[in-house]
């Protein structure tokens, strides 16, 4: 069955978070017309000097990824954090690692950016491109999907119609949900309180991540050399407290919870907090249907690695679409997308399940666990291979990358 209703385009993108306003980059420079629809309205009057809350630990991949879309260098020039060294260790107890690019000749295990300013460099690129339409601000509140093409109804009255649809709407999904595809998910009963706040002492352009009994406290090195973004995962009834203290006794319970490792905090800014998931849809695509980004799945932020998997599922996609375009085939088709979710599906939920792995280990009170996390974190920082391949984990170096996530054309 044909439907002709609508503007026409070649894929439709829900959401223009960072996941999906990569992947519109990705096809936009490549000569691919793209209807790109966000739920919220542009702020070109916002205050750009104020530092956003959310910070992002951005590995290596996606750095590459990002530079393919020519977006790392407008970045680079703004605030944007290396740290060179990551250190871990648990409240209960002696275990510690340390991690230095040094040991495997890199020169950063990563970089920490504001989320804002990554997606403000990203929709910048987007809007000098002839092949992107914004519909914004904008919902999708319908979808029919035909042989050989998809409807989107769009909440101002409007319809388009393409090949595909990608969703990128983030973790609660309308685009999903239309399409029917449920999600396994759950519920860590935490929340993640953030903020950026300056510090007595230097990072000295060290991520630090401490776990406490109730999750992990990261202060992660920003540009500026006193200054660090917090990632406070904790029980939510912790987090409404924190959110709600005022600014003198928030410093002191933040000292506390760090041991003072970076000396007295010397001011703050605005707090959010997040409630914390693990997710994994069902399917990563349909028939002229595919998900991207956390509108496919939500994983802890302890390793930092969310806008990461999501940036790789962008990549993958777009390599795996462009390539389809060249011999002829439809992008759109079952066949060609299912390629894309053996590629990602399954690496994604092995993430996951590190992630999992870690939050448990850490979180655990019993005795044998917490005896054994400590001498495993000894053995682990006296085992440089060991060290070594987490390393190159954690910079997003591993598995099976897109081509665009190793620096290739
Ligand atoms: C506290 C915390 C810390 C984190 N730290 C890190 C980190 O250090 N490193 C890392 O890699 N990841 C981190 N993450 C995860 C990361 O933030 C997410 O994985 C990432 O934001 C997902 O990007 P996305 O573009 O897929 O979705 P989103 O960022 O959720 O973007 C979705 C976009 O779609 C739009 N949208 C929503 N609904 C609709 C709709 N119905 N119609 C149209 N548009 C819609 C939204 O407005 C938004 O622009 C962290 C997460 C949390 C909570």
């Amino acid at each position: 069955m044909t439907n002709n209703a609508g503007t026409s385009v070649d894929v439709i993108i829900a959401g223009a978070g960072i996941v999906g306003a990569a992947f519109a980059a990705l096809l936009g420079r490549a000569g691919i017309s793209i209807a790109l629809i966000e739920a919220t309205a542009a702020e070109p009057d916002k205050d750009k000097s104020v530092a956003d809350p959310r910070v992002l630990a951005i590995t290596r991949a996606s750095e590459k990824i990002l530079r393919k879309i020519n977006i790392w260098d407008r970045i680079a020039g703004n605030r944007i954090g290396c740290f060179r060294e990551m250190h871990v260790w648990d409240e209960n107890g002696h275990g510690q690692i340390h991690f230095d690019s040094a040991a495997i000749c890199e020169s950063t295990l990563g970089y920490i950016i504001e989320s804002r300013l990554i997606q403000d460099s990203l929709h910048a690129a987007l809007s000098n491109m002839d092949t992107i339409k914004w519909y914004r601000p904008a919902r999708p509140v319908l979808l029919e999907k035909y042989d050989d093409s998809v409807v989107l109804g769009l909440d101002d009255g409007r319809r388009l119609r393409s090949r595909l649809i990608v969703a990128a709407d983030g973790s609660n999904s309308a685009v999903r949900e239309l399409a029917g595809i449920t999600l396994d998910s759950h519920d860590y009963r935490q929340s993640a309180l953030v903020s950026v706040v300056t510090t007595e002492k230097p990072h000295g352009d060290i991520a630090r991540q401490r776990f406490l009994s109730y999750g992990p406290l990261a202060f992660l090195p920003m540009a500026e050399p006193s200054r660090c973004g917090i990632v406070w995962s904790t029980r939510p009834e912790h987090a409404a407290e924190l959110m709600n203290m005022d600014m003198g006794r928030f410093h002191l319970e933040l000292e506390s919870a760090f041991a003072g490792t970076l000396g007295r905090i010397i001011s703050s800014g605005t707090r959010a907090s997040f409630p914390l998931r693990r997710a994994q849809a069902e399917h990563y695509c349909q028939h002229r249907l595919a998900l991207i980004g956390d509108s496919a799945h939500s994983v802890h932020p302890l390793a930092g690695q969310g806008v990461n998997l999501g940036l790789l599922d962008a990549a993958t996609l777009a390599e795996i679409m462009i390539e389809a375009r060249l011999k002829g085939r439809d992008a759109g088709a079952y066949s060609v997308l299912r390629r894309y979710e053996r590629w990602r599906k399954g690496e994604n939920y092995r993430m996951m399940m590190i992630f999992e792995g870690l939050k448990y280990l850490f979180e655990s009170e019993a005795c044998p666990v917490r005896w054994l996390r400590n001498t495993g974190m000894d053995i682990m920082d006296s085992v440089p291979v060991l060290k070594e391949w987490i390393m190159v984990q954690a910079m997003g170096l591993a598995g099976d990358l897109p081509a665009s996530a190793r620096g290739l054309s």
